[in-house]
């Protein structure tokens, strides 16, 4: 995959491009990485990026020239009307409070493309016309406003890079992570996976735990040490259910609920009321 990041500040990524997955990602030449500095495209003397609003109000915004001509110098890049098409293989993102909220199925989805160009805004944003005719989509990493692009491309880059196959040493293990929806999982997760692993189809993941068995007098769950893979599984999907109920209620409205996830959900609720 080759990956685009437009920025005013390029220094920023020295970090997240330098560790862990992204970095491996990078050395076996899962994932090109290239980051642009928009100053580059400037033709003024001070490097101008910025410019008042038109209507007036408040602040700067990132004037168009640039982002325009620093996309129109990346080779290999698909029109617009091709990147919007249902197989598009690219895709040119505006990070933008009022874009789509990213989440794990759109990260996967992006997983699967074999370009994406991130531009990054600053100030009170980027001059609309590079969303209406440069870009082809506008995503947000949450409900809240950030003071640049910069912290969301690297949020896109790090969920996006260890989705793709071969990023992560064990795969299995990004497949039953929380919010992973079954297809998804169930199309990348070894036949020979042990019967003890529960998919977390769509809800959080279940808690993990390591030695030692007995920390500070705080003990592992006596059900994880005894060996039975069914109790080991079932323990799981209960205590998935459990956090998912309590921090992420909203997120059991979206999976497909098993009869056992029904039974164990009724156990719970039952004993949340005693309590
Ligand atoms: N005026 C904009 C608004 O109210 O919607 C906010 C602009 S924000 C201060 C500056 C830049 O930070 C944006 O252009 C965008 O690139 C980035 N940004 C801020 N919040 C973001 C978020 N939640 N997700 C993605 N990018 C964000």
């Amino acid at each position: 995959m080759k990956i685009d990041i437009l920025t005013i500040f390029p220094d920023f990524f020295r970090g997240p491009l330098d560790y862990g997955i992204i970095r491996r990602a990078r050395e076996t030449c899962l994932a090109e990485v290239n980051i642009h500095d928009l100053r580059n495209f400037t033709k003024d003397k001070h490097r101008t990026v910025d410019d008042r609003p038109f209507g007036g109000g408040e602040g700067m915004v990132l004037k168009p020239e640039p982002i325009f001509e620093c996309l129109e110098s990346l080779g290999d890049l698909a029109p617009r009307s091709e990147r919007i098409s249902e197989s598009a293989k690219q895709s040119v993102i505006v990070l933008s409070p009022q874009g789509r909220t990213l989440d794990q199925s759109l990260a996967a989805e992006f997983s699967v493309l074999e370009r994406i160009v991130m531009i990054c805004g600053r100030y009170e944003g980027v001059d609309e016309r590079v969303s209406e005719h440069l870009a082809d989509r506008e995503v947000s990493i949450g409900d809240y406003v950030l003071s640049g692009g910069e912290m969301g491309a690297a949020v896109i880059l790090d969920t996006v890079i260890r989705l793709i196959p071969g990023a992560v040493g064990n795969e299995a293990s990004t497949r039953q992570e929380s919010f992973t929806e079954p297809g998804v999982a169930r199309a990348l997760v070894p036949a020979n996976a042990p019967n003890s692993t529960c998919l977390s189809g769509g809800l959080l993941d279940y808690p993990h735990y390591t030695r030692p068995a007995d920390f500070r007098g705080m003990p592992v769950p006596e059900v994880l040490v005894n060996g039975n893979h069914e109790d080991i599984r079932r323990w799981r999907r209960k205590t998935a259910l459990t956090k998912t109920l309590r921090n992420r209620p909203d997120l059991l409205k979206r999976v497909v609920l098993t009869d056992e996830d029904r039974e164990l959900l009724n156990e719970i609720r039952s004993l949340q009321s005693v309590i």
